[in-house]
């Protein structure tokens, strides 16, 4: 390799991001240290309002992390023992958690295998009288094909949760993904499209009694200090990552921008190339690339190649769900869910942040080119 070419291409960098507002953020935590409002307060409420305005609902709920946000929105339906929630194995293991943490069981059914979103078709399947619930995951930043999967539920009279912990500013038919369903729940772990300086989560949704739910069930099952109405926990959201979110969140539209034009340069150098599935888009849907995964024969040799070069990769996620040990007490073997299996042993995730740019992304295609000749 001809050392005037040579790059280091890290998957993510939030340094350059950071330096970009960082007399925006340095005072808006100055403000929260000064009014020591941590716990909840009112730059939380204040970021819960411009989130619901953002995402055009009524409610928005901030809790201590995205698996927390999950975890309330099942816990506000009522959803609990005795009950089955369908969602997909071809996620991160937080929407199984929460499931798990409700005291619910978890049905999976398997995904389309373009897409990579919970398949409408199979879901009709997985239907018992025990079901209560659905959570699609907008996977990648790519909204589920959501008007089945809401005409189902309504047939059925089932709940929909939306994890929209990658898909923050996504659109499907032109509606903010999270606001589809019964409730949106979003993670702000820093890494994620739009992130805190910490853990954080929200849930939006319009109904206002779920809302009050998740508002108890945050702060000890209390709408009073010291009157308990129901069995809650601590999952407030800190002051200072709502502070954080507020400055973030007017920049997410330019950022979820820069991610869909860095998604095209991809796309345009790899097309032709071969040995390389490239991810596709649906006409219905704005994704907003949380990721951008190709499927390759040897996504582990592939990584290491690419690492070898300094560019570095991902795989999300290289063992389904029902696979994990933790949750081997389910009994489903290896095969039961053809689509995600085979996701999940090819994916691979390239380099993906707002801030790379179009010869870093160049770049890599020609060296993955040159691994597959
Ligand atoms: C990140 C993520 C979560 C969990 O969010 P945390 O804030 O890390 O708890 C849940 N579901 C999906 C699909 C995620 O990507």
């Amino acid at each position: 390799m001809q050392e005037d070419t040579y790059m280091n291409v890290p998957f993510l960098d939030l340094k350059v991001q950071r330096d970009s507002i960082k007399q925006e953020l340095m005072a808006a935590i100055g403000q929260v240290i000064d009014n020591t409002a941590f716990a909840g307060g009112k730059y939380v409420e204040q970021f819960e309002n411009e989130y619901a305005d953002y995402c055009n609902c009524k409610y928005a709920v901030g809790v201590g992390s995205g698996t927390a946000a999950l975890w309330a929105a099942l816990l506000a339906m009522d959803v609990g023992e005795g009950d089955e929630v369908i969602t997909v194995p071809n996620t991160f293991i937080a929407t199984v958690e929460a499931i798990y943490m409700a005291g619910a069981e978890t049905v999976f059914v398997d995904v389309d295998e373009k897409t990579y979103n919970m398949d409408p078709e199979k879901l009709k399947d997985a239907i018992t009288s025990r079901t209560k619930a659905i959570i699609p995951v907008h996977l990648y930043g790519q909204p589920a094909d959501m008007d089945p999967i809401i005409e189902i539920a309504k047939e059925h009279g089932l709940y929909v949760i939306e994890d929209a912990s990658q898909a923050h500013a996504a659109e499907y038919k032109g509606k903010k993904a999270g606001t589809i369903g019964d409730a949106g729940c979003f993670s702000f772990y820093p890494g994620k499209n739009l992130g805190a300086y910490g853990e954080a989560g929200i849930v939006v949704t319009d109904n206002e009694e779920f809302a009050e739910n998740m508002r108890m069930f945050r702060d000890h099952g209390q709408n009073k200090k010291y009157y308990h109405e129901i069995i809650g926990w601590n999952s407030r959201m800190d002051g200072l990552q709502g502070a954080v979110l507020s400055v973030k969140l007017k920049h997410l539209d330019k950022w979820t921008e820069l991610r869909r034009r860095n998604a095209a340069y991809y796309t345009e150098f790899l097309q032709s190339a071969a040995g390389v599935t490239i991810p596709y888009e649906s006409p219905d849907v704005k994704h907003v690339y949380h990721i951008y995964p190709v499927l390759v024969e040897n996504p582990g040799e592939m990584q290491q190649m690419l690492k070898e070069k300094d560019i570095f990769s991902a795989m999300h996620y290289p063992v389904p769900i029902h696979l994990q040990n933790a949750f081997a007490h389910l009994n489903i073997s290896s095969g039961s869910f053809p689509a995600a299996e085979r996701s999940s042993s090819m994916e691979l995730s390239l380099p993906m942040f707002p801030e790379l740019s179009e010869e870093q992304i160049h770049y890599v295609c020609d060296q993955i080119r040159e691994i597959l000749t």
